[in-house]
């Protein structure tokens, strides 16, 4: 493939990943892999020679999507003890290899993978990268660190599960979290992610349900870094948002309940990233009892549904910078619903679509570790998606893959209902 073809798309819509409104009958330029230039269509050059002229005059163009709370091998469980059994380790690798083409397939092109059994997450980012299976360009992490006895501790010690096979690995005390993840960066993970607290959504009881000491969060998040990864925490209440945001952890990976003190400390800690994920909340009160999902936990979300809106709008308000990521792959979130966060923070939280649009790309490439991804501006690799339609109008497109009329990753089209391929 020659690095020098051009591609010139226009849009009737174009928003660029950065909060900014949308652009109006916008045009954006691509030199092989890279964007050189974009902006109305009137102001985008034609180059001379051959260009591939793609018009959209009824579609939106919109960054590669990013997803910072994506799960490759989680497929149709209902309840955490189905993602270790009966399904086979085997059977989760050939789920994730397929996941990984869905999501591309709807304008995802970047995701942080927050944990999976085995090491399903570092064989489908390395598939994906020679190229055997499509997929977006993907951080991986391994199985999740979680405390004996804990919330991933899923099983009676009577049950003996292979250890290789499991969701989670467990650990108690600094020695044992230092050496599992030296371990895992072994066996080639990006990201190291730590199950703080329980789940407080979906939990009968109230509680800050931390696992961990702080001297271990610490250790956790320092063996991490010093062996050039980064750390991810599953955090829901306040009190675990914050020892999880002080003990220097990358991403706050749901972080369900936030009050002014956790924002405090999270404007004081720019490190720290939240990454909200409200739409599998959204989706165990809409679609929760179609799958047999219990009827008490989804009462329970139901109950704390406001709370939860309250905070994304609590940080959205203050202008603390967040992602949103989808935590999709469960009966009751499958893949696919990747973009229900952007409708949600649209249809529920009131945000601006350019703003939602951010949490989905700029803002969640940074979650996910993906350095320049989520823009669009000239120089960035060409990771893009056309949506029919103006989205601010019409945000539920990003949920259907016949809506995407193109989805280019690094310049190549490699999804969308166009067939008219770049040449
Ligand atoms: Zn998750």
């Amino acid at each position: 493939m020659r690095d020098d073809r051009w591609t010139r798309i226009e849009a009737g819509w174009l928003m660029d990943g950065s909060g900014a409104p949308p652009i109006r009958d916008a045009a954006l330029l691509i030199q092989g892999r890279h964007i050189v230039e974009m902006g109305p269509a009137a102001s985008v050059h034609r180059p001379g020679g051959l260009v591939t002229e793609l018009l959209h005059p009824a579609a939106t163009l919109l960054p590669g999507l990013v997803d910072p709370h994506f799960h490759a091998g989680y497929n149709g469980h209902v309840g955490m003890t189905q993602l270790e059994w009966p399904a086979t380790l085997e059977y989760a690798a050939v789920c994730a290899g397929a996941n990984a083409a869905r999501s591309l397939s709807h304008g995802y092109t970047g995701v942080l993978d927050v944990g999976c059994r085995g090491q399903i997450a570092v064989a489908t980012r390395d598939a994906i990268d020679r190229g055997v299976i499509p997929g977006p360009t993907m951080r991986a992490s391994g199985q999740i660190l979680a405390s004996v006895g804990g919330p991933l501790d899923l099983w009676p010690p009577s049950f003996h599960v292979d250890p290789a096979t499991r969701l989670a690995v467990t650990v108690t005390g600094v020695d044992e979290i230092v050496s599992v993840i030296r371990r895992q960066r072994g066996t080639g993970v990006d990201n190291i992610k730590v199950m703080v607290t329980a789940s407080t959504v979906q939990a009968t009881e109230r509680g800050s349900s931390i696992a961990f000491t702080d001297d271990e969060l610490r250790a956790a998040t320092r063996a991490a870094h010093d062996n050039g990864l980064s750390a991810a925490a599953h955090a829901e209440g306040p009190e675990g948002v914050t020892a999880a945001v002080m003990a220097g952890f990358d991403t706050i990976q749901h972080a369900s309940f936030v009050d002014d003190r956790t924002l405090d400390i999270l404007e004081a800690h720019p490190r720290s990233t939240l990454v909200f994920t409200l739409g599998v909340y959204r989706s165990i009160i809409d679609r929760g009892p179609s799958v047999g999902y219990p009827e008490p936990a989804r009462a329970h979300v139901i109950a704390r549904w406001p709370e939860m809106l309250a905070g994304v709008l609590r940080a959205y308000d203050r202008g603390v910078p967040f992602a949103v990521g989808s935590d999709c792959g469960g009966a009751v979130h499958p893949h696919g619903l990747y973009a229900q966060e952007i409708v949600v923070l649209v249809r529920e939280c009131g945000i601006p679509v350019e703003h939602a649009v951010r949490a989905a790309t700029s803002t969640a490439a940074i979650a996910a570790g993906l350095d320049g991804a989520g823009r669009l501006q000239p120089g960035a690799l060409a990771d893009l998606v056309l949506v029919n339609g103006d989205l601010s109008v019409d945000p539920e497109h990003l949920l259907s893959r016949t809506q995407i009329e193109r989805v280019l990753k690094s310049g190549v089209q490699v999804g969308g209902t166009s067939n008219d391929r770049p040449v």
